[in-house]
């Protein structure tokens, strides 16, 4: 853990980040959103499904347009503008060709140089056990990434669907990830993503965590990094290159 972190390239002006739920962004990587877009980077969230298993006392039907609008308004603190929702089925997302399928059209459709997901490991680091849509989303992100640069696979988005193959992903960076060696600055920006967190204030409370504060809760995860950085605040990103020799 006393290992220094590598600052990631921020030589770049468009990413997609592309998680299984609303909130996920909240939870590891909205400050440092929050920072690309104020450099001037155009960012554009897809959540892949709508969140709408994630609170027990509503039913899904109703549970899903209150996540939805939350997730827009978080989205809109940190200056994303542009949420997607695939709507697939939340809780039972599979890793496969049909989610691979789904992810390259959105990578064809942004043109991204960067694709940014959530931690996809079996864990957070010790015994915590991850989560099985953010393992299915996170491998299938690696996959369409590079289906979505080859005109052959998935080849009708081409010849149907007005869709270009896309082969300019550098790089997909996974953020909570416990082996992340890469981190960026979010001292001066750590406040919006904080804000960003509390819009998620139905599913907040739906949690029944007592006491929980999204500021703390943040704080906690922001700043060993951070140290092992240099700065106040940090977030930490595992860096997957795209190409050979890197
Ligand atoms: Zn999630």
């Amino acid at each position: 853990m006393d290992k220094e972190l590598t600052p990631l390239d921020e030589d770049w002006e468009r990413a997609l980040c592309i998680v299984a739920h609303p909130d996920d962004m909240e939870f590891g990587a909205a400050a440092a959103v929050a920072r690309w877009t104020g450099q001037g980077k155009q960012v554009t969230y897809c959540m892949v499904t709508s969140g709408e298993a994630g609170i027990d006392g509503m039913h899904p039907d109703q549970c899903r347009t209150v996540r939805e609008a939350e997730q827009v308004e978080s989205a809109r603190i940190v200056g994303v503008d542009v949420v997607d929702f695939l709507g697939l089925p939340d809780g039972v997302l599979e890793y496969g060709v049909p989610l691979r399928r789904e992810l390259a059209a959105e990578v064809r459709r942004h043109r991204p140089e960067i694709v940014i997901t959530g931690n996809f490991t079996d864990t957070w680091g010790g015994q915590n056990l991850n989560q099985a849509d953010h393992i299915a989303v996170g491998k299938a992100v690696l996959d369409a990434v590079r289906d979505a640069g080859n005109r052959w696979v998935f080849a009708d988005q081409v010849s149907d669907d007005g869709l270009e193959p896309w082969g300019g992903v550098r790089a997909v960076w996974a953020f909570g990830s416990p082996s992340g060696r890469h981190a960026v600055d979010i001292t001066d920006t750590f406040d919006a993503g904080v804000a960003s967190l509390e819009a998620h204030r139905a599913y907040i409370d739906g949690l029944g965590w007592e006491g929980f504060d999204p500021r703390e809760f943040l704080e906690g995860f922001a700043r060993p990094p951070g140290s092992r950085m240099g700065t106040t605040y940090a977030a930490p990103f595992q860096v997957y290159p795209m190409g050979w020799g890197e």
